[in-house]
């Protein structure tokens, strides 16, 4: 079955219709999948327009992990990367959890693996690991907190101050957490790819060029410690989207994946925003397209399982995150 059947000519192109007449075909027939197979589908912030259109829910990490967690769906597809398909199959045990794309990984949370956690601990017996949700579920399986760009101030608030912390895997999220809380913490040095293209001098240049535009930031970004102070606020893509709608600003510097951009130019036409990169794409995010979707809701894959026995251990961090925000 295709969305494509006899109207596809390989490029893309209809010959009865325009690829806008087509893409739009395509969305009809995910609403009548999707309400077939009794399925949800949560998009992160970073998935391509046309998957956010098709969504029921589009967010970031925190806002999808609760979502899954509420849904009374008996299928969820997620859209976004492989950790957080994991997280909602284990909030999610008795739902059956599909990805579009099994290869959409994250190169951040690869940048650390289990052993490596527990060599960490052995050098600091004390020390309280948090993990970003950046990470596998086998990764979190090791871990006592975890916690997302938009509530790491709280959950460490959480920590008895005595503490000292380990951080993983992202140097960037810890080094804010660090300057916010002055906590003693210990930062692996992992780092997201896409993020780090966004370089400071990009920025300024940026801003001379745009000096009315608010510069709003991930704290991912390889120029997180260098910019930090010019920032006018450093948020969440969820905090991105909630600022904006806010803001008395008409322009706005996004410092994040560019994916973001497509809903803030939706939701606010009349609003002007700037990447301040545009090489800050995630290869990962991108292998999700519409027609993987539709063909995850006519063949019922990719199904995303986590062993049990990591799970029960994986979803203790998780709880803690969610019972404190
Ligand atoms: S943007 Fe970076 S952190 Fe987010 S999924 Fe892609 S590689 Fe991972």
């Amino acid at each position: 079955m295709s969305p494509f059947n006899g109207s596809a000519n390989g490029n893309g192109h209809s010959p009865t219709g325009s690829p806008l007449v087509v893409a739009e075909m395509v969305k009809e027939k995910i609403a009548i999948l999707k309400r077939e197979r009794e399925a949800v589908i949560l998009a992160h912030n970073y998935q391509e327009g046309a998957i956010q259109d098709v969504a029921d829910f589009v967010g970031d990490s925190l806002g999808l992990a609760r979502k899954a967690k509420a849904t009374d769906a008996k299928i969820i597809l997620f859209c976004g990367v492989h950790f957080m398909a994991e997280t909602a199959a284990m909030l999610c045990p008795n739902k059956t959890v599909l990805m579009p794309d099994l290869a959409a990984g994250c190169s951040l949370a690869d940048m650390i693996i289990p052993e490596q956690v527990r060599a960490w601990r052995v050098r600091h017996p004390d020390g309280v690991v948090v993990c970003y949700i950046n990470t596998s579920a086998v990764v979190k399986a090791e871990c006592d907190y975890c916690v997302t760009s938009t509530n790491g101030v709280k959950v460490l608030e959480h920590i008895p101050a005595e503490k000292e912390i380990l951080f993983v895997p992202d140097y960037y999220l810890g080094s804010f957490l660090k300057a916010k809380t002055r906590r003693k913490i210990h930062l692996w040095k992992g780092y997201c790819p896409a993020h780090a293209a966004i370089l400071p001098e990009q920025v300024d240049r940026l801003r001379e060029e745009h000096p009315e535009a608010e510069f709003l930031m991930h704290p991912e970004c390889g120029c997180t410690t260098k910019q930090m102070d010019l920032a006018d606020q450093i948020l969440s893509t969820e905090g991105m989207v909630q600022h904006v709608a806010r803001s008395p600003a008409r322009e706005f510097i996004i410092a994040t994946e560019t994916g973001l951009l497509n809903r803030l130019r939706t939701q606010h036409p009349d609003k002007t925003f700037y990447p301040a990169s545009e090489h800050a794409t995630c290869h990962h995010m991108q292998r999700n397209t519409i027609e993987k979707v539709f063909m995850s809701l006519v063949k019922l894959q990719h199904v995303v399982t986590v062993d049990p026995q990591v799970a029960k251990q994986a979803i203790v961090p998780i709880q803690r995150m969610l019972e404190i925000v």
